[in-house]
């Protein structure tokens, strides 16, 4: 039997599954929405990369586990290395770039950039606050604008005359958005006008005084958008790089971190029904409004999920 591993990377819009091979091969991998229920996501998601794995007589060896409910996770499927996303994402990217400086990632609700230096992660920065610059904004204003989102890219690079768009919110993005096309400018003029304006965001709000060094590679949902690809090509005035495998460099990455040591059984793909407690309370400290959930397993802390920020866990500090 082959060895193989299993890395999963759930977010609180998408889980993401793939199982790669001794050489970082994926073998096979599943991508599906979370929908409010990492427990019910995963369960799915292992579910559809378990009949690639019985087809192809491979055995588990490792399981990582990475994302924002990734100690819940982890402790539900018994996985033997636990990694945050940054972590995740840079191995795996390294795994397909090796010369990679850059890592834009622009996801449905939050972004990030991470900056390396011969393969060691120097800095990096998250957005999870503002909407406008993330794929749930442009996915918002397609719908407005009467566009398929799929169809979004294709519309922008027919542009000659994009839009300027404010990108400091969604607020002023919108508002300029139909002050635009009441003043005649044509669909494809103000679609690469809103690309460019998520690329000014990104700049302006998650990469700010980062110094962004080529290589760059671009994942996320949002790098499948060749409107935005082309964008930041213009403004940057550099070649980004795009893999269609992008959406799962997270999984790659904590696959190939799960080699670092070997499960003690290889993976059933019995998912025990473990009994987690849960208590919740809402984050008031903005208008957010975050629910942020603790997760418990034998009265034991595990998680904290659905806080935006760190200041989500002072209530959460100061009443225990
Ligand atoms: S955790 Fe609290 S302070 Fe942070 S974004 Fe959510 S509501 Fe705002």
């Amino acid at each position: 039997m082959k060895e193989c591993y299993l890395g999963i990377d759930v977010g609180s819009i998408s889980t993401k599954g793939v199982i790669i091979d001794k050489n970082n091969n994926i073998i096979s991998s599943s991508y599906i929405w979370t929908e409010g229920n990492p427990m019910w996501a995963v369960k799915k998601v292992i579910n559809n990369l378990k009949k690639d794995v019985v087809k192809k007589n491979t055995k588990i060896s490792g399981i990582g586990v990475t994302g924002s409910a990734r100690k819940l996770i982890g402790s539900m499927i018994g996985a033997n290395v636990v990694r945050n996303e940054i972590t995740a994402h840079a191995i795996g990217t390294l795994s397909i770039f090796p010369q990679v400086r850059t890592i834009i990632e622009i996801g449905g609700q939050d972004s990030k950039i991470v900056i390396l230096e011969d393969g060691i992660v120097m800095d990096y920065a998250m957005n999870t606050l503002c909407a406008a610059g993330t794929g749930a904004f442009l996915s918002s204003q397609a719908k407005r604008l009467g566009v398929d989102i799929e169809d979004f890219g294709d519309t922008a690079i027919r542009s000659n005359n994009p839009a300027k768009i404010a990108a400091r919110c969604t607020v002023f993005a919108e508002s300029d958005l139909v002050h635009k096309a009441q003043t005649g400018y044509s669909k494809e003029d103000i679609i690469a006008g809103l690309c460019n304006a998520v690329v000014n965001n990104y700049l302006n709000n998650v990469a700010r005084g980062k110094k962004i060094v080529a290589p760059i590679v671009f994942q996320g949902g949002v790098s499948k958008n060749k409107g935005v690809v082309k964008a930041f090509e213009n403004i940057l005035n550099e070649k980004i790089h795009v893999d269609k495998r992008g959406h799962l460099m997270g999984a790659l990455g904590i696959a190939i971190l799960s080699k670092e040591s070997n499960l003690k059984e290889p993976f059933s793909f019995q998912i025990t029904n473990v009994k987690f407690e849960t208590k919740s309370y809402e984050c008031g400290k903005c208008p957010n409004h975050c629910e942020v959930i603790c997760v418990y397993k034998n009265g034991e802390l595990i998680d904290i999920m659905g806080n935006k920020c760190e200041r989500g866990l002072e209530n959460f500090y100061s009443n225990k």
